[in-house]
């Protein structure tokens, strides 16, 4: 049975020394953040996701969702139970508004925890994680009634929430969708069509589940236009609230999937459902950013919470192993084998998984830091620079942690060799609910596209100036100070091929947009592993603070592996730069019948 425990030593480290929490004491959400709740609210968060959620991993893996003939569907055996604990535990309210009954902390604790529980057991997750982005839509579009209708259930985890976006012949151009909404004379509309994919489409967990589900209203545009967004509850709330008849929508059935078997994907048939128009008609879209982004930013942590468990198990497994001799022995060992952990080709794989994953880490609380800045910093200026940074950074961390997230996962299993290929060790599993973190919430190719043809050349380039400008003050820091100049430099050979790489976009891009999206994934790579790069000289600022006075082997591993960050990934930078400029003429040339 895999091992997982919570490594809140790493996450207290970059709140420290990387989003600097204390200096927010003063921003609404933060004053209740003091150190010793934040303390509390690790220590048991971890506690959670290592004692009930992780144990149904691998069992609700094995069992997966059923669909009964009567169309419900069922989670794993301890689904249930252990969602009762989520909510009694008060996981599902940590950063949602007061008004609503949440508890309004800020969304860096949040992500912190959400990273634990997704280690544990990410096929749980989804469910929970989709709810919170249903309420994040909600609260920017909904009328005022809808809120108080729906916002408080959704929030005390009462009831559940999904996003219904795609169909069969329409994922990543939505403006394909044929589901239709028809007006009523009552104000509602009959939606009919078809949704597939739908995570969270129907279970056992809460007593109502709430579909925001695209549709176009009759006689609207039929492209991206068009698109209205829906409230459709699987129960129309009667008068007092409560989930009342049942709505004219169903399960046609599960998918059968490589991985996250404990999360139920649905096919969704709504036929003549009664739905609920949310915001203006015909700006649906609007709404489902809202949801998309928050979700976006949540799937790059699965990226990063899927590294940190199989970087877990991967360690303790080279420590227990043991095959062939160490180059070098110490004295008057005679074992007949040492485990594998002394081999160098064994600590590469160790080393670039945690390397990789502690990176992650900070980036994905750092980014996490700005969408509370955004929401709640004392001045506009302030929030607009924040939102700038969230916008170019979400995917990133979308994309480039969730590929490392299979890579590491990828990593891990081969550290165990063959026990890492058969399932009862656990790790062919990790490899599996990894995967999909690259293709939902718009695949990886898609982040890098948004990276590349909307982030950068928006508002003429405020954002990436803003990045590069933080980064460059961070290389100028450490180059002062003998220690950290050598990781400064190499950060700076990473900036360097990230501002060269953007310049040869900005004057190739435009005139040739194929060049664009040759060159994106590269680009999403090349500004990933320089944030990474980035992170990695602040925290090794930040443990050398700490090798005096704190905990000085945690400090020394820290510089360590910022050192192998700087020596073995950030020289990547250079390769994803060629790629870039490598452009898309070559690419482009070969005639699709010659494929
Ligand atoms: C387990 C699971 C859970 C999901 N949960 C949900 C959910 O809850 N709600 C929901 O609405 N959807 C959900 N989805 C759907 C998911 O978001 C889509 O599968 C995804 O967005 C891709 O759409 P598609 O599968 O139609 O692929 P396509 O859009 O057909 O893409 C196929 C390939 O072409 C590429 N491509 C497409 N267009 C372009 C372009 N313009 N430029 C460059 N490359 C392009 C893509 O990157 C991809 O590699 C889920 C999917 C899965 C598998």
């Amino acid at each position: 049975m895999p091992i997982y425990s919570a490594p809140t030593r790493d996450t207290r480290f970059v709140l420290d020394h990387v989003v600097g929490l204390e200096r927010y004491q003063n921003i609404e959400g933060f004053t209740q953040a003091t150190p010793d709740i934040v303390n509390a609210i690790l220590e048991e968060g971890g506690k959670f996701a290592a004692e009930v959620l992780q144990p149904l991993n691998q069992s609700g893996d094995r069992e997966g969702c059923t669909r009964h003939p009567d169309g419900s569907v069922t989670t794993p055996t301890g689904f249930p139970d252990a969602y009762r604990k989520y909510v009694e535990g008060g996981w599902g309210t940590l950063t949602a508004p007061a008004q609503w009954g949440g508890q309004d902390m800020p969304m860096v604790l949040g992500t912190a925890i959400s990273e634990y529980l997704m280690s544990a057991n990410l096929a749980f997750c989804i469910t929970v994680m989709l709810t919170e982005g249903c309420i994040a839509a909600l609260e920017h579009v909904a009328s005022d009634e809808q809120k108080q209708m729906y916002l408080p259930k959704l929030v005390s985890g009462q009831w559940c929430g999904t996003m219904n976006l795609t169909e069969a012949h329409a994922g990543t151009d939505l403006g394909l969708i044929r589901t239709k909404a028809v007006p009523q004379a009552d104000g509602t509309y009959r939606i009919t069509g078809q949704k597939i994919f739908i995570s969270g489409g129907d279970h056992d967990l809460a007593e109502n589940i709430i579909h925001l589900v695209l549709a176009k209203i009759e006689g609207d545009p039929d492209n991206v236009k068009g698109i209205s967004l829906f409230i459709v509850p699987k129960f129309l709330p009667d008068a007092d609230g409560n989930p009342g008849t049942r709505n004219s929508l169903s399960v046609g059935s599960i998918e059968h999937k490589m991985g996250i078997a404990g999360s139920p994907t649905c096919v969704m048939n709504y036929d003549g459902a009664t739905g609920f128009l949310v915001g203006e008609r015909m700006k649906g879209m609007r709404g489902m950013f809202i949801m998309m982004n928050a979700a976006r930013l949540g799937v790059g942590v699965q990226g990063l919470a899927m590294s940190e468990v199989a970087y877990q198990n991967a360690v303790q497994y080279a420590k227990d192993r043991r095959q062939g001799r160490a180059f070098v022995r110490a004295p008057g060992v005679t074992d007949a084998a040492d485990p594998i952990i002394v081999h160098p080709d064994v600590r590469r794989m160790l080393m670039d998984m945690r390397a990789f994953t502690e990176g992650s880490r900070a980036l994905a609380l750092w980014t996490a830091l700005q969408v509370d800045l955004a929401r709640r910093a004392p001045t506009p200026e302030e929030r607009q620079a924040a939102d700038d940074l969230v916008a170019l950074l979400t995917p990133v961390v979308k994309g480039y942690l969730t590929d490392l997230g299979l890579q590491i996962t990828a990593t891990a299993q081969q550290v165990y060799g063959g026990h890492g290929y058969v399932k009862e060790w656990g790790m062919e599993q990790f490899v599996r609910d990894a995967r999909i973190a690259q293709i939902y919430e718009g695949t990886n190719g898609i982040q890098a596209m948004d990276l590349v043809g909307r982030k950068l050349p928006a508002e003429g380039g405020r954002a990436v100036r803003a990045f590069f400008d933080l980064v460059s003050r961070a290389i100028a820091d450490g180059k002062a100070e003998a220690d950290l100049a050598p990781l400064a430099e190499a950060l700076e050979k990473a900036l360097q091929h990230l501002q060269g790489a953007t310049l040869w976009l900005v004057q190739n891009a435009m005139t040739k947009p194929e060049n664009a999206g040759a060159g994106a994934v590269a680009y999403m790579n090349l500004m990933g592993v320089t944030a990474l790069g980035w992170m990695w000289l602040i925290m090794a600022r930040g443990a050398r603070e700490e090798l005096g006075n704190g905990d000085p082997e945690f400090a020394k591993a820290k510089l360590l592996t910022a050192k192998y960050f700087a020596e073995r990934m950030l020289p990547e930078a250079g390769t994803y730069r060629r790629r870039v400029e490598a452009g898309a003429e070559t690419l482009m040339a070969m005639p699709v019948e010659a494929f």
